[in-house]
């Protein structure tokens, strides 16, 4: 959970903030009834030496990212915290299952995803004299809060969006549904009979009147 820490005695400290996180992680969960994905009170990093960093697992259960992201199961995975000039770099990857619904025959199905993030928290007020920072001008960072917390859930689910598939199909032959009746090709034919090809009887129409005159 540790690198390139300048002595031992940092250590003891470091551990201390990962069980502070764990307690903030716990409080949180309390308060909103929402599954925060992971908190980190980073105010022991942010007052280390630049150029310190922590590493956690990652394993959190009953996720909720958001109303139209379903997480099934736990997400699991692994992040590094560099403390930088400019605040922390979070980098890491996790796995998750998200459910997703086929496009064509809209049933559910279960969708594995792996992702790799990189993302940077700058802190809203100083560590040291509480005083309120600036924001920072870069337009992809994310603020860690006035309680020097960082939450990675907004991070992470913005990572999903912009790797979700552009089309969500069950089965690459997915046959959807028929546009008559409605059922599940997938599960055998139906008695429909196929619907005629509308551009194809226009230009049968005007064979025929070409034929006639
Ligand atoms: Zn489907
Ligand atoms: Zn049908």
């Amino acid at each position: 959970m540790l690198s390139r820490l300048p002595h031992g005695n940092i250590c003891a400290i470091l551990i201390k903030v990962e069980c502070l996180s764990r307690l903030n992680l716990r409080r949180n969960r309390l308060n909103n009834g929402r599954g925060i994905l992971v908190l980190y009170n980073v105010a022991q990093l942010l007052k280390a030496p630049v150029g310190t960093s922590l590493e956690y697992d990652i394993h959190e259960e009953d996720v909720q990212l958001d109303e139209d992201l379903k997480v099934i199961g736990p997400i699991e995975g692994h992040v590094r915290l560099h403390h930088t000039n400019q605040g922390i770099l979070t980098d890491g990857q996790v796995e998750l299952t998200l459910e997703l619904t086929c496009m064509r025959c809209l049933k559910e199905f279960e969708h594995p995803m792996h992702l790799d993030f990189s993302e940077v928290f700058y802190p809203t007020v100083d560590v040291t004299s509480g005083v309120p920072v600036p924001p920072m001008e870069e337009e992809v960072a994310f603020p860690i809060d006035e309680r020097h917390q960082l939450d990675l859930t907004e991070a992470i689910r913005q990572n999903i969006l912009v790797s979700l598939p552009m089309v969500s199909i069950c089965q690459e032959d997915c046959a959807g549904l028929c546009p008559q009746c409605g059922k599940d090709l997938n599960s055998g034919p139906c008695a429909c009979e196929p619907e005629a090809d509308t551009r194809f009887s226009v230009l049968e129409q005007l064979l025929r009147n070409g034929s006639e005159s």
